[in-house]
């Protein structure tokens, strides 16, 4: 991986220059993070899982025509994109209560909504990513109205494919995040869903015994993350035939 061009490099992935013009390979990495990275780990097949879970999801978006930036997976690591520009969002969809609605409005965990709502925060660190309202994001100029009401539409079809997808293999969508980028081809630009979509941006939790099957149990050690993920990628039939340490103790970094 070294020798291409580092573009960007985030918590849980890096970007390099793609092989063609308007391409990136992105790379996922192990690293786990949570609370805004006060608490970080790497846990060994983490990256290998999200990829292939990723591919997965990606492919069956463009399978029911919405629109994303995944090209092909390289290897078990990579995967090639379309170049775009992030819009600098957090775009959540809720099914059901959890994280920080339910602290926020003192709700209870798995409480159902009576429709699923979309929420925006800012991307940045720096602020703890906050909630926007739509107001907020028309002054910052962080999207158009036009463009809001198009994530609007792509956030919930997106939702009701994952719902759907989900379902189908025993396990209940609660939330997911995705990420848009604006792709320049003609004078205005067209929206695709962005970054990745896997459990480390969904909470999933098994529709029988409600077991979480997501990024939650890193966030408060409900045991091993390697185990969940994989259990997600072996009900969607993309579990890779490698020699992951299911149940190893997470390599603590600070
Ligand atoms: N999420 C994410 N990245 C973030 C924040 C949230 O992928 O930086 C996902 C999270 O995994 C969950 C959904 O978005 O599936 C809603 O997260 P929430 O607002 O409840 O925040 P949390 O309490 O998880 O930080």
């Amino acid at each position: 991986m070294n020798r291409r061009k580092k573009i960007y490099e985030g918590k849980a992935k890096i970007i390099f220059d793609g092989p063609d013009p308007g391409s990136l390979v992105q790379y996922f990495k192990d690293d786990a993070t949570a609370f805004n990275s006060e608490k970080h780990s790497i846990i060994e097949g983490k990256g290998v899982l999200n990829n292939m879970i990723s591919e997965h999801v990606m492919n069956g978006l463009s399978n029911v025509g919405i629109p994303n930036h995944f090209i092909k997976r390289i290897n078990m690591r990579e995967q090639l994109v379309q170049s775009c520009e992030i819009i600098p969002l957090e775009v959540v969809v809720r099914n059901f209560a959890a994280g920080s609605v339910a602290n926020r409005l003192d709700l209870s965990e798995g409480d159902p909504f009576a429709r699923p709502i979309m929420e925006c925060y800012l991307k940045s660190d720096k602020l703890g990513d906050p909630l926007l309202t739509d107001e907020h994001i028309a002054v910052l100029e962080l999207a158009t109205a036009y463009e809001m009401e198009e994530i609007h539409y792509i956030a919930f079809r997106v939702n009701d494919f994952l719902s759907g997808l989900m379902y189908a293999v025993g396990i209940t969508l609660i939330d997911f995040k995705i990420e848009i980028g604006r792709v320049y081809k003609s004078e205005f630009p067209t929206l695709v869903v962005a970054d990745e979509i896997s459990p480390d941006t969904c909470r999933l939790w098994d529709s029988n015994s409600g077991r979480k099957l997501d990024k939650d149990v890193f966030r408060h050690d409900l045991g091993s993350l390697i185990d969940a993920y994989s259990e997600v990628a072996k009900r969607l039939g993309v579990l890779p035939n490698a020699n992951l340490k299911r149940s190893g103790k997470p390599k603590l970094v600070h």
